[in-house]
C-alpha cells in the first residue's frame, strides 16, 4: 500500500508517539515552492539530507505524504547498531570491491558515533544513551559464528566481545540465550524525538517542511525539476528521494528494486522494579540471532520495549502481535501477565544484496534507500552523503557506490515467499532454540 493509500494523518498507536512532547504537525504544501533541493520523504535519510543542504545555505523543501517521522523513523527500534548485516567481511569485500569496502566498513563502523555526535552538536533530546549493543545468539551455531565475526571484524576496530553463562544473565536478564557479543558503540535513542529533533534542526535553518502532502508526479523540464502534490508544486534542480519502504510508483522500477518487510513492536507502561529489574539493568539494546529475530529494549522509566517481524493482513492490517507477545514470555518469563499498551509496525526495505543502494537515474535525482533492518544510523550516514553529491562532491568519491536502480528478478514470488515463509522460519527458530 502506498503511503497515500493509509490516511496519511493517521499516526500509529506507538509509544513513541505517545510519549513525543511535539505533537505539531506541518501544514500540507499549498500554492508553488521554487527551491535549490527538494527532498521527498521526512524520515532519517530525507531530514538528515536536508539539514546538511541546509546548513550549507541551500534552500530545501520537504515534502511527506505522513509528516516528519511518520514512516519507519518513528516508529522504529531506536537500536542505534554500528554494522551492516554481513556475518563476514569476506563477503561484504567479495560484492564492493577493495575501495568500496574500505569506505563503507569504516562507515558503517563509525556510523553510530556519527548519529550521537550530530544528536550532541544539535542539542536533540531524544533520550540518546550510547550503552552498547548485545547480540545473543540462539544456539551452539550462531555462538560458533559470533566468535569468527568477532575476530573478522575486530580486525577493522569493531571493539565486539564474546560474553557467556553469568555475566551474559546479569546483563541480559534472560536465561533463553547462553552467549552473546557486545558491541560497546551501540546505543539506543526515542526514534521520534530524533527525527523531530533533525526536522526541527532543518527548519532553523531554513528548510522549509509539508506533511500531508504526498508527492503524485515528478517530471523534469529544462533542467529543473517539477513536483506536483494535490494543492500544490515545487520545483528545484535536484531532487533527494528518501522514500526507503514507503516507496511508490513515483519512480520507474524503484518500488521493484526492493522488498518492503513488516517490524512489528509492543510496548508496556512503567513496570515495577521488582517485575523488570533484572532485565536490561544497564542499558544495552538486546537482539538475537534467529532467522524472526528478537529485538528489546529497557526504557529509563522502567517500560519494556519488544520487536520482532510481523506481515500484512489480507486488508493491509499488521498481523503478528500476538506471536510476539508469546515470544517476550518466553524470553522474559519476569514479564508474564504485564499488560502490552502499545502495538505498532511499519515498512522497510530489504535489497536483494542486503546493501545500502544509492542511486542518481537522472541528472539532478538522487535515491538512497534499503538498509535492511539496520536503518536508524545508517539512514542518516546516507542523508549526509546524498547532501554531500548534491553540494558538489565526485559521485566516485562517496561512501556508497553510485548504482543503477535494477529490478530484484521474480520479485512478486519473492514478496509472497517471504510473507508466508515467517511461519516456516518461526518453527524452525523453535525447534532450533528446544
Ligand atoms: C518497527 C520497526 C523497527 C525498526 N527497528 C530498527 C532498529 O531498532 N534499528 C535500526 O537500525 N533500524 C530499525 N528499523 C529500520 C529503520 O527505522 C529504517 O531503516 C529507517 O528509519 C529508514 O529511514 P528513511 O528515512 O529512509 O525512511 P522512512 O522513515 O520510512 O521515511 C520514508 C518517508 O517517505 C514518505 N513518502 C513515501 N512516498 C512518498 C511520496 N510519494 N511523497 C511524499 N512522501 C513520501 C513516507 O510518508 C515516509 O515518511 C525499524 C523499522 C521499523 C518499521
Amino acid at each position: 500500500m502506498s503511503p497515500q493509500g493509509e490516511a496519511a494523518a493517521a499516526w500509529p498507536d506507538s509509544l513513541w508517539r505517545s510519549t513525543a512532547p511535539d505533537q505539531t504537525q506541518h501544514p500540507p504544501l499549498n500554492g508553488h515552492i521554487d527551491s535549490d533541493v527538494l527532498v521527498i520523504g521526512a524520515g532519517f535519510t530525507g531530514l538528515n539530507a536536508a539539514l546538511k543542504l541546509s546548513e550549507a545555505g541551500t534552500s530545501v523543501t520537504v515534502l511527506d505524504a505522513g509528516d516528519v517521522g511518520w514512516g519507519a523513523s518513528g516508529r522504529n527500534g531506536g537500536q542505534v547498531n554500528p554494522m551492516l548485516p554481513f556475518n563476514s567481511p569476506d563477503m561484504l569485500s567479495q560484492l564492493l570491491g577493495a575501495t568500496y569496502f574500505e569506505r563503507l566498513t569504516t562507515t558503517s563502523l563509525n556510523s553510530a558515533d556519527e548519529l550521537f555526535d550530530l544528536i550532541r552538536s544539535h542539542q536533540i533530546n531524544c533520550q540518546a544513551r550510547q550503552h552498547g549493543w548485545l547480540r545473543v545468539n540462539h544456539n551452539d551455531r550462531s555462538r560458533r559464528k559470533s566468535e569468527t565475526n568477532i575476530k573478522d571484524w575486530n580486525a577493522f576496530g569493531a571493539g565486539m566481545t564474546l560474553i557467556e553463562g553469568d555475566q551474559l544473565f546479569k546483563l541480559s536478564g534472560t536465561q533463553a540465550y547462553s552467549s552473546g557479543v557486545i558491541t560497546p558503540r551501540g546505543g539506543a535513542v526515542q526514534p521520534l524525538m530524533l527525527a523531530q529533533g533533525i526536522g526541527a534542526a532543518a527548519r532553523r535553518n531554513g528548510a522549509v517542511i509539508h506533511g500531508t502532502s504526498p508527492v503524485l508526479s515528478l517530471d523534469q523540464q529544462a533542467g529543473k525539476w517539477e513536483a506536483k502534490t494535490e494543492n500544490g508544486s515545487v520545483t528545484a534542480d535536484w531532487v533527494v528521494v528518501a522514500t526507503n519502504g514507503y516507496t511508490d510508483s513515483l519512480l520507474p522500477q524503484l518500488s521493484k528494486s526492493i522488498i518492503p518487510i513488516t517490524p512489528i513492536q509492543i510496548a508496556t507502561g512503567p513496570l515495577p522494579e521488582d517485575v523488570i529489574g533484572s532485565i536490561l539493568p544497564e542499558g544495552h539494546t538486546i537482539s538475537d540471532s534467529r532467522r524472526i529475530i528478537m529485538y528489546a529494549r529497557r526504557e529509563p522509566d522502567n517500560r519494556m520495549v519488544y520487536g520482532g517481524m510481523g506481515k500484512p493482513g489480507p486488508k493491509g492490517e499488521i498481523t503478528g502481535f500476538d506471536w510476539l507477545q508469546r515470544d517476550v514470555e518466553r524470553v522474559f518469563p519476569q514479564l508474564k501477565g504485564v499488560t502490552w499498551m502499545h502495538r505498532w509496525g511499519g515498512r522497510i526495505a530489504f535489497t536483494d544484496d542486503h546493501l545500502p543502494h544509492l542511486h542518481e537515474p537522472r541528472k539532478g535525482l538522487l535515491v538512497g534507500l534499503g538498509y535492511n533492518g539496520r536503518g536508524v544510523a545508517m539512514s542518516n550516514v546516507m542523508g549526509r552523503v546524498m547532501a554531500e553529491r548534491v553540494l558538489g562532491a565526485d559521485p566516485g568519491s562517496l561512501a556508497f557506490p553510485v548504482t543503477q536502480i535494477k529490478p530484484i528478478p521474480m520479485r512478486g514470488i519473492k514478496v509472497m515467499g517471504m510473507n508466508s515463509a515467517i511461519w516456516v522460519m518461526r518453527l524452525m527458530d523453535y525447534l532450533e532454540t528446544r
